[in-house]
């Protein structure tokens, strides 16, 4: 089925990737060009969101970059209007940006505590608050929110900062299917678990090539399908979220982590 996406236009924050290979944000934003939307591929590294620009144009589909701190309100509105300015409407807004820094409640600063509840958490208010009143005036609109297994479940990790902003994405997006469910917009989020991506490459890069292997084999290991998924996966959930077959769904979660998180861990 190709064109489930024509004629739409789709916000991807978080559009680029923080290395070499496959993001999420990165593979939704060329998913839903492949599927015939245009899509504003928004990222605070310019360069990594021309990056995810430049794949789309090159296989023959509609993009544009833009550059933003979408913690911060003026940027998200500027971003919003850039965005009509070049494509007219926004049919999805999908928020894909999320940041890790680790510590338990006594270890994490106040400052780090702020810094990634604004980016995480703060930036989904923010876009939505800009977007959605443009998805009303139209009467229709899909917003799809990245939360994680973390948010849902102890991954065994000291990051209580993330967890928490994972959490709340997910009641955070029930809310807004709620509010706006009667002015056609819909609202659902995608819980990731343990995918293999740029970001998690980024991670073993300290490592020697032996730990490293260690390192992703363990993670392979505690999937009950024996493998972490790629960003792929967690962009092929998304788009069926966005799309009109999903046009009944609203207020959930789709978690997509290869039995993750029904194992008993
Ligand atoms: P990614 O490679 O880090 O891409 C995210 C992009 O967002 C990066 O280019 C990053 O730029 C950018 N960004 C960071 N802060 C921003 C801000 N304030 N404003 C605008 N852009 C900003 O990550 P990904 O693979 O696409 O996926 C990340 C999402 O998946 C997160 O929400 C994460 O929690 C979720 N997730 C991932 C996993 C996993 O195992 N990989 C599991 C569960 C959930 P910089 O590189 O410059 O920071």
């Amino acid at each position: 089925m190709a064109g489930r996406l024509k004629d739409r236009v789709a916000v991807v924050v978080g559009a680029g990737s923080c290395g070499p290979g496959w993001g999420n944000g990165k593979a939704a934003a060329v998913l839903y060009a492949r599927e015939g939307a245009r899509v504003f591929c928004v990222d605070i590294d310019s360069k990594a969101a021309e990056e995810t620009r430049d794949i789309i144009i090159k296989e023959g589909n509609m993009a544009a970059s833009y550059t933003a701190d979408v913690s911060r309100g003026n940027q998200v509105e500027a971003m919003v209007n850039a965005c009509l300015s070049a494509f007219d409407r926004i049919d999805i807004l999908h928020n894909n940006v999320g940041i890790v820094e680790h510590g338990g409640v006594v270890e994490t600063t106040e400052d780090s505590w702020d810094h990634v509840l604004s980016v995480n958490l703060k930036s989904i208010f923010l876009t939505c608050k800009h977007v959605l009143p443009h998805m009303e005036k139209a009467g229709k609109g899909a917003v799809i929110n990245i939360s994680s297994t973390a948010g849902v479940r102890h991954m065994g990790t000291k990051y209580c900062s993330y967890t928490s902003t994972k959490a709340a994405i997910i009641q955070l997006t029930r809310d807004i299917a709620m509010n706006y469910a009667r002015s056609g917009i819909r609202a659902n989020t995608i819980i990731p678990g343990v995918i293999h991506t740029p970001l998690v490459e980024q991670f073993y890069g300290g490592y020697s090539q032996q730990e490293r292997e260690r390192m992703i084999a363990y993670r392979n290991d505690q999937i009950p399908m024996g493998r972490m998924g790629d960003a792929w996966d967690v962009a092929h959930a998304s788009l069926f979220l966005v799309s009109d077959e999903a046009r009944y769904i609203t207020g959930t979660e789709i978690v997509v982590d290869g039995g993750l998180i029904a194992k008993c861990l």
